[in-house]
C-alpha cells in the first residue's frame, strides 16, 4: 500500500520522532501549524477514525494513554489540543489515522 505514515512507521521515510513503542509512533509535523505540532499514528494502517472497530480500538487507546507523557516532553503544562481529520468533509489529508497534538500557543476558541 501506499502510505506515507506506514512509511514513516517502518522508517522507510524518516521523521523527527518524539515517541515510539512498538504500537504507536509520535513525530513532528512537517509543516507545523502551531508552536508544537506533533502527529501520533498507530504503526498499524487503519484509514481514519471512521474505521475504528472494536478489534482495532486498543490501539486508540494506546495513543491516548501515551498523550500525556508526550505533551509533558513538549512541556505543554498549560494545555494542548487533539484533533483527528476525517475525510473529505474533515479536510483529512493523509489516509491514515492519526492525532495532531498542536499547542505552545492559546488556540483560538472557534475551531472551524
Ligand atoms: P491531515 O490534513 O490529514 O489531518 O494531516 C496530515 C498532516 O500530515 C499535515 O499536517 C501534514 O503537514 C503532515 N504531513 C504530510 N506528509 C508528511 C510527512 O512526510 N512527514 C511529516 N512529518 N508530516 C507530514
Ligand atoms: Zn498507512
Amino acid at each position: 500500500m501506499d502510505c506515507i505514515f506506514c512509511k514513516i512507521a517502518s522508517g522507510e521515510i524518516p521523521s523527527k520522532k518524539v515517541y515510539e513503542d512498538e504500537n504507536i509512533l509520535a513525530f513532528h509535523d512537517i509543516n507545523p501549524q502551531t508552536p508544537v505540532h506533533i502527529l501520533i499514528i498507530p504503526k498499524k494502517h487503519i484509514s481514519s477514525a471512521d474505521e475504528i472497530t472494536a478489534e482495532n480500538s486498543y490501539l486508540v487507546a494506546k495513543i491516548f494513554e501515551a498523550i500525556p507523557e508526550i505533551a509533558k516532553s513538549a512541556s505543554l503544562s498549560n494545555g494542548y489540543r487533539i484533533i483527528t481529520n476525517i475525510g473529505e468533509d474533515g479536510a483529512q489529508t493523509v489516509k491514515h489515522i492519526h492525532f495532531h497534538l498542536m499547542g505552545g500557543v492559546k488556540m483560538p476558541e472557534k475551531m472551524a
